[in-house]
């Protein structure tokens, strides 16, 4: 895709983080709090997780689906996430309210994150890494939240430990601490604002 600098004005909001940072909330945050910015869906070959639901923040498709819509060219990009899963970014879902001037929030993965730069002029672009302190409020969080076994535990703290190296190529970090997402909010909000 060509980078038509000139004709797209809208921005787009990339938000990373390792699972578990607060991405969820934050992101229901910003939809409450920014009504016309458009939250795009993503595809993904993932099973869905107890209480989520088709087409709030994804599509579940299965790997056949997934490659079919790789060949009709539906995807900004995509990436195998975590070793064994799909996540594809709907090119027109994003590109579309872009043309139009509009703010686009999404979450991706770093690979999503490199491949959209590419594809995208750099004022147009804003990369947003939420994160925690420390491995231990990140584990204390995943425990809490759903039962896990001690293999996986350990899977996501080498992610995490892999994962905390985007904060090097992202504009903004926002540290999501305990007890204090008032603030994660206000620090969103700034970026959000200065970007417009
Ligand atoms: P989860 O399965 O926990 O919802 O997401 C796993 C990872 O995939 C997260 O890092 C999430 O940000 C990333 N992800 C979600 N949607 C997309 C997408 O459309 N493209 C890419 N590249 N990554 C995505």
């Amino acid at each position: 895709m060509d980078k038509e600098k000139s004709q797209r004005h809208g921005k787009l909001f990339l938000i990373l983080g390792p699972s578990g940072s607060g991405k969820g909330t934050v992101l229901r945050y910003l939809r409450e709090k920014y009504p016309n910015a458009v939250f795009p869906l993503s595809c993904t070959t993932r099973q869905p997780r107890e209480g989520e639901k088709e087409g709030e923040v994804y599509l579940f498709v299965s790997k056949s689906e997934f490659k079919e819509r790789i060949a009709h060219g539906d995807f900004l990009e995509y990436a195998i996430v975590h070793g064994d899963n799909y996540y594809g970014t709907l090119k027109e879902s994003i590109m579309k309210p872009l043309q139009e001037g509009k703010i686009v929030i999404r979450e991706v993965d770093v690979q999503g994150l490199r491949s959209i730069r590419e594809l995208m002029p750099d004022n147009q672009l804003i990369s947003i890494f939420l994160t925690v302190d420390s491995w231990d409020t990140l584990k204390k969080r995943i425990i809490a939240r759903a039962e896990i076994s001690s293999e996986e535990l350990e899977r996501r703290r080498q992610s995490f430990l892999l994962e905390m190296e985007w904060a090097d190529e992202v504009d903004y970090v926002v540290v999501n601490q305990d007890g204090k997402i008032e603030d994660t909010f206000s620090q969103l909000d700034l970026i959000l604002e200065e970007a417009q």
